[in-house]
């Protein structure tokens, strides 16, 4: 078991110079010219991304244009109906355009200013990182191009309108299931072809090198905060910090300033319908170590090694990999991985909105659940939980599935 103690001179060691944390990350794709375009972005990031100037100006954008810091709440009357756990959100459905995606996105467009690019690249499935992405964009007078699989574009309205607005072609793609995964294969051909011109922006703290180490700093600022707003308010730091865990952005951004505090981490994965394998996205509680979408972690695979499909009734928590830095901090029994399934995601969901008045993303509300469910056994003790997003995304599925709470939380016996 290693000590906290361990991980004062964890950021200095991980990731190694080619990206892997452990044996985990790396860049495992084969097209060398995307293995070019990605060792330059590596090379802008490493240099550019260091200045004085750039962390500067990324923080007044963040002040000024995003309104942080994002306050600490501590909910009171929720933590005082469930028992002794003393709940506190970090607030980031208060950044602008309503979750932590424009952390990262911010930092990838000034990072493409100053490399003298001219436009970003992405794919999109529910639509969240296309809207920050388009944000992003037309903050720093980018072109921007978001791939779409056909059938998420007809689903997603709304979100296709945002990024509409906001200047972005939404270009559509029509091969295979016409999903997610077809949309990063056309997006990832599209920056082979531009990458002089465009950068790539990945949606999470996944994908090959530098993105897992470039998201991670970006959304760093989610626990710098957090910490030091908890300690100002209460004196001491939490007991516990929880995080839910899609690809991993938001949790490793919270985690990372804890890590070498004695405090418990946790990142809530997606259970879904239950642990077989199709129901859920829990890929570091039920997945196995190999490549995909080049890099290596624990990832849902079919027998075949190609990505399994994958199931959560938060959308943007159904990617069937890890973050290689949560693969290493599983191994290294720094953070626990536990799980959260559909139902008691939306019980919080409910409770959080009644309760605090405050709707939560549904993703978030599993980070939530977790709380909910230590809140009701434990011993007197703190925790920070992230809320990552707002829950207006949200509200038809909700409405359509699970009604406005009333019969879902009797049904549950809770009683306000
Ligand atoms: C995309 C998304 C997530 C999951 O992504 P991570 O990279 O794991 O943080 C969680 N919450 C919200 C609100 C999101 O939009």
């Amino acid at each position: 078991m290693n000590t906290y103690r361990d991980f004062d001179n964890y950021l200095k060691e991980y990731p190694s110079e080619d990206g892997f944390f452990g044996e985990y990350g790396g860049n495992y794709l084969d097209n060398p010219e995307l293995v070019k375009a990605f060792h330059e972005y590596a090379e802008g990031y490493n240099t550019i991304a260091q200045s004085s100037q750039f962390i500067a100006e990324l923080r007044r954008i963040r002040k000024e244009f995003q309104g942080r810091p994002t306050p600490l709440y501590h909910c009171q009357k929720l933590s005082n109906l469930l028992g002794k756990t003393q709940i506190y959100l970090k607030r980031e459905d208060l950044n602008h355009t309503g979750a932590h995606k424009l952390n990262h996105c911010m930092g990838e467009g000034l990072l493409a200013k100053y490399m003298g690019k001219k436009k970003l690249i992405a794919e999109t499935g529910a639509g969240q990182h296309g809207v920050a992405l388009a944000t992003a964009a037309a903050y720093f007078g980018l072109e921007c191009d978001i791939y779409m699989g056909e059938v998420d574009i007809a689903k997603q309205a709304p979100n296709v309108a945002r990024m509409k607005l906001l200047g972005a072609r939404v270009i559509p793609v029509s091969s295979g299931l016409k999903t997610l995964k077809e949309a990063v294969d056309a997006a990832f051909e599209a920056y082979s072809r531009e990458y002089r011109n465009a950068i790539y922006c990945i949606g999470t703290a996944a994908g090959p090198h530098p993105f897992p180490l470039m998201v991670r700093d970006f959304q760093q600022v989610i626990g710098d905060e957090a910490r030091s707003q908890f300690i100002e308010m209460t004196g001491h730091l939490p007991d516990k910090v929880i995080a839910c865990v899609g690809g991993g952005s938001n949790s490793i951004g919270t985690f990372v300033p804890f890590l070498a505090d004695p405090v418990e981490l946790y990142g809530v994965e997606p259970l879904g319908r239950g642990p077989r394998l199709g129901d859920n996205a829990a890929s570091i509680n039920f997945g196995k170590v190999g490549v995909m979408h080049g890099f290596n972690s624990y990832m849902l695979a079919s027998e075949d090694g190609s990505p399994a499909p994958v199931y959560s009734n938060a959308s943007g928590l159904d990617y069937p990999a890890a973050g290689p830095e949560h693969a290493l901090l599983h191994d290294l029994h720094r953070v626990n991985y536990v799980t959260i399934d559909d139902n008691e995601a939306i019980e919080a969901l409910f409770l959080l909105s009644r309760v605090e008045g405050i709707i939560p993303a549904i993703e978030s509300s599993h980070a939530l659940a977790y709380a909910l469910k230590v809140a009701r056994e434990g011993r007197p003790n703190s925790a920070i939980v992230t809320l990552s997003g707002r829950g207006d995304k949200d509200l038809d599925y909700v409405m359509e599935n699970y009604g406005d709470g009333t019969e879902f939380l009797a049904k549950r016996g809770i009683k306000l």
